[in-house]
Order: C-alpha cells, then sequence, then structure tokens
C-alpha cells in the first residue's frame, strides 16, 4: 500500500493496544510517532503506566494469531523469548461447579504463555523495527487540538516541558480514553454513551518458582459456583521456569494480606488443586494486589459525529473484565481489523475518513462476542452491578447446556475453544451442527 493517507499517525499509549496499532498503520503513513508517557525499559520489566502487567495477562489464540499476521515472526520470537507453549485443553485443567473439570483433549489450538512485560517488550521490538515507526517516550499527551484539517496533539515531558506535533490521525490507545474525551468536552460535542458492568474483582497475584516441583497440567483454573462464592484461583506459567498463581475474589471481598492468607483462601476454592500445588512454596517477591471495578464499553461507535481523525482503540474504546484474559486480544484484532479498512479505503477520495467511518461501523460486531461472553458470566455473581443483558436467564441455561455437551462430545469443545480463544465468531456455537449436538447431550441427560 502507498502511504498517501498522510504525512503522520500519531498514536497516544505503548501498550498493546498502541503497539499494535501503530504496525498496522505504518504502511500507509509516512511516519508513525508513538507517544508514551513511561520510560520504556530496555529489557523485561514491569513499568509503572500498566500497573496490571504484575499479574497473569493469558494471550489467547486469538491474539497470537492477530499479532502473528500483524507482524510476522512474533510467535516465534516469543517463544524464543522464553513463553510457555500450552495446548488447550490438553495441557489445562479447567475446574467448573457445574460439570467438574473439562476433558483434557487436544482441541488443536496452543497458547504461549508469558509476563506482560515480556509479550509487550518482545512486541515492541518488533514495532521499533519498522523503520517509519518512532517511539517516544516520556511524553505524556496533554490534550488534542482541535483543528478543521488536522488535529494538534499536545504533550509533555517529566520535567514539565511542552511540545506539539500535527496529525493526519490520532490514535488514543492511552487505555482510559482521556484525550478523547477531553477532546469532545472543549468542542461541546456529545460524550459517549456507556455500558458498565460493574465486578469489583480483587487479584492477588504471588510469582512462584517451583524448581523441580512439576505438575501434570501447564494452566489450572478453579472457578466457583457464584451462588454460593466469588473466589476464583489461576496458576499459568511464564518465563524464566515461574509461575503465577492469582486468587480474585467477584465483588471486593478481603483479599489475602499474607501468604498464610493466601493458602487459606486456596483452601476454600471449589477444589484443593491450587492449594496443593502451591502449599509448600514459598513466593520471593510476596503478594501483588490490583483491583479492577468495572467493565467498560464506551460506545464511540454509536456517536453521531466525532472528530475528524480521531480513532479510539483498544481499552479506550472498550475495557473487559480481565479475568477472562480478553483484553489484548482484543486489542490486537482491533488493529488488525483497521489494517483490513485500510487496504479497503486506499482509494477513496478522503481515505482519513473512510477509515474512521469504516473502523466506527465494524468494532461494535468485533467486541460484542466478547462482551456479551464476560458479562453473562459476570451477572451470575449476585455482587455485579448494571442492566442484565436481555434474555439473561435464557443464556444461562444455554450455557449450562453448553457446558455439558463441552464434557460429551469433543466436536463441540472444540468449538467452544475456538470461540472461547477468539478464533471464531460466536456463530460456530450457534450453527446448526452445533445447536443439534447439544440439544441432542441436553437430550440425553433429561431422558
Ligand atoms: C489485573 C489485570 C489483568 C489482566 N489480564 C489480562 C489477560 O490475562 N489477558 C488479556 O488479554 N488482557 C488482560 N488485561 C487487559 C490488558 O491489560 C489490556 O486490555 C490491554 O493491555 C490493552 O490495553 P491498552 O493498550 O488499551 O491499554 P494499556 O495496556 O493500559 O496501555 C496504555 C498505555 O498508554 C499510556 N498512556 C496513558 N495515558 C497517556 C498519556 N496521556 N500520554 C501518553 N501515554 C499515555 C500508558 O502509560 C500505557 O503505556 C488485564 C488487565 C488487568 C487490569
Amino acid at each position: 500500500m502507498s502511504r498517501h493517507f498522510g504525512q503522520r499517525a500519531v498514536v497516544i499509549g505503548a501498550g498493546i493496544g498502541g503497539l499494535s496499532a501503530a504496525g498496522a498503520l505504518s504502511s500507509a503513513f509516512q511516519e508513525v510517532v508513538i507517544l508514551e508517557r513511561d520510560v520504556l525499559p530496555a529489557s523485561i520489566m514491569s513499568r509503572a503506566g500498566v500497573p496490571q502487567d504484575r499479574h497473569p495477562h493469558l494471550l489467547l489464540a486469538g491474539g497470537l494469531q492477530a499479532l502473528d499476521s500483524l507482524f510476522p515472526g512474533f510467535a516465534q520470537d516469543l517463544g524464543a523469548a522464553g513463553a510457555v507453549p500450552v495446548n488447550v485443553f490438553k495441557d489445562v485443567q479447567y475446574e467448573r461447579p457445574d460439570v467438574g473439570a473439562l476433558p483434557r483433549r487436544d482441541c488443536g489450538t496452543s497458547l504461549l504463555c508469558g509476563s506482560r512485560p515480556l509479550i509487550e517488550h518482545t512486541l515492541r521490538r518488533k514495532v521499533t523495527a519498522i523503520a517509519n515507526v518512532k517511539v517516544q517516550s516520556q511524553s505524556r499527551v496533554t490534550e488534542i487540538v482541535p483543528a478543521a484539517t488536522r488535529p494538534m496533539v499536545k504533550f509533555e515531558n517529566d520535567a514539565g516541558v511542552g511540545a506539539a506535533i500535527e496529525a493526519d490521525l490520532v490514535v488514543d490507545a492511552s487505555g482510559r480514553g482521556a484525550p478523547t474525551l477531553g477532546l469532545l468536552d472543549v468542542l461541546g460535542w456529545e460524550r459517549p454513551q456507556e455500558t458498565v458492568v460493574g465486578v469489583d474483582i480483587s487479584y492477588t497475584t504471588a510469582v512462584l518458582r517451583p524448581g523441580r516441583t512439576s505438575f501434570d497440567w501447564q494452566n489450572l483454573v478453579t472457578l466457583p459456583d457464584p451462588a454460593t462464592s466469588a473466589t476464583a484461583g489461576l496458576i499459568i506459567p511464564l518465563e524464566g521456569g515461574r509461575w503465577f498463581t492469582s486468587i480474585s475474589h467477584h465483588g471486593a471481598t478481603n483479599r489475602p494480606g499474607t501468604w498464610e492468607d493466601y493458602l487459606a483462601a486456596a483452601r476454600q476454592l471449589k477444589t484443593p488443586a491450587i492449594y496443593n500445588a502451591v502449599y509448600k512454596l514459598l513466593p520471593p517477591g510476596g503478594l501483588r494486589h490490583f483491583v479492577f471495578d468495572a467493565s467498560r464499553w464506551r460506545h464511540f461507535e454509536r456517536l453521531k459525529r466525532l472528530p475528524r481523525g480521531i480513532l479510539p482503540v483498544a481499552d479506550s474504546l472498550c475495557r473487559f473484565n480481565p479475568v477472562y484474559g480478553q483484553g489484548m486480544t482484543v486489542a490486537a484484532r482491533e488493529a488488525k481489523l483497521l489494517r483490513e479498512i485500510l487496504d479497503r479505503v486506499a482509494g477513496e477520495a478522503d481515505p482519513i475518513e473512510a477509515l474512521q467511518a469504516g473502523f466506527m461501523s465494524e468494532v461494535g460486531a468485533l467486541l460484542q462476542a466478547p462482551w456479551n461472553m464476560g458479562v453473562n458470566a459476570d451477572f451470575a455473581y449476585p455482587t455485579t452491578r448494571g442492566q442484565r443483558p436481555e434474555r439473561y436467564e435464557e443464556s444461562r441455561q444455554f450455557e449450562a447446556a453448553l457446558f455439558r455437551a463441552v464434557v460429551a462430545d469433543p466436536v463441540v469443545q472444540r468449538a467452544f475453544s475456538d470461540v472461547v480463544q477468539l478464533m471464531e465468531p460466536f456463530d460456530l456455537i450457534n450453527s446448526p451442527d452445533i445447536r443439534q449436538r447439544i440439544e441432542a447431550h441436553s437430550l440425553a441427560q433429561n431422558a
């Protein structure tokens, strides 16, 4: 593609959303400048701007696929950097309260498990290797200044020294969307409606070094029965022979303050699997905590008008409950959508406007399935706040039937795996063959 979309795209934020979008845009602009408030570390380490990076970050298979198609060789680099391959569900012990552990069948999908700093570092290396992409750290965006043709982005360094840069396109991947919302306020334009689902998830995480202790799974998930408990547990591997273990509480109940408290909470889980795996170990780095208050979809896609050349993406547009591991994958899939639309609108008289309109008209469909899957599961907890989805009881009953069929039928389990890993659309579960299999297992169960 020729670089005739414009001279410059500016991306706010060098998280997963910003890096992915910058890569997608690089073939369409003379230069892409990423403005990031943090100092970006040269090595694989946590940073202040993404405090969630001290907690497990599962990159779903759909996200790995999207990043590998945007940045050929990404998966290979991530594996070479130490991410651990995990076969879904052969290596996954996934314990549900209704049907018990799902069968450990090979569903033909592989993940690579690593820390969020490792995933981001690998992606950043890919992006900075693109000749016309520049990452400018210590550049906190303070304002987008409206203009009839090219918006101006103002930013400042840690010493408060300011500068400004003009752009043909501004991608807001700041995580909170504050620059775009601020711009709407300055213009006196309507802000987007929001769908908010309050979950108040508190995470408590430890990093373990089991040494010679080995497990017969690579991922262990223990879910509660939401009617009686709000506590779930997780263990996943990360690079360097280390493992994350996390306990999450729905509804922000008391969080474990010490390792002894953590073990006590692990003991209360639906099965003893997590407790048995960790009770002999001691986390060298202690416990880390994080509270996530609410999933939030800002419906920019429903606004009658957006300022020219402004594109909110990733968490700025929609933040998902992190327990379902969807945020990075959705961010990568949005970048892939951007790339597809760029190709499609390249011949338009005003490609910037066509890109903005095209993205906004298609992104809702991309967000809907992961949003629905998460929110439907969240409303099983009595403490969840917000508007229940329409036909909620019906979808809960369908989910119960689905999991019975997942246990009994490898074809249904594979379809479930592809959908939940965001590789295939949810419609796959609704296809006549899968529907018929789910109904057949329900009938057999009730006979
Ligand atoms: C506890 C927790 C666990 C999670 N676990 C998972 C998981 O298992 N799997 C998964 O896929 N997702 C997970 N997520 C979600 C995931 O972190 C995000 O969805 C994903 O990183 C995409 O976010 P983003 O790029 O939009 O924003 P972020 O990753 O938050 O990045 C935003 C970037 O913008 C920068 N920035 C912000 N404001 C400015 C400004 N004014 N100027 C310049 N720079 C700015 C920040 O410093 C940061 O670098 C989890 C989230 C949380 C909270």
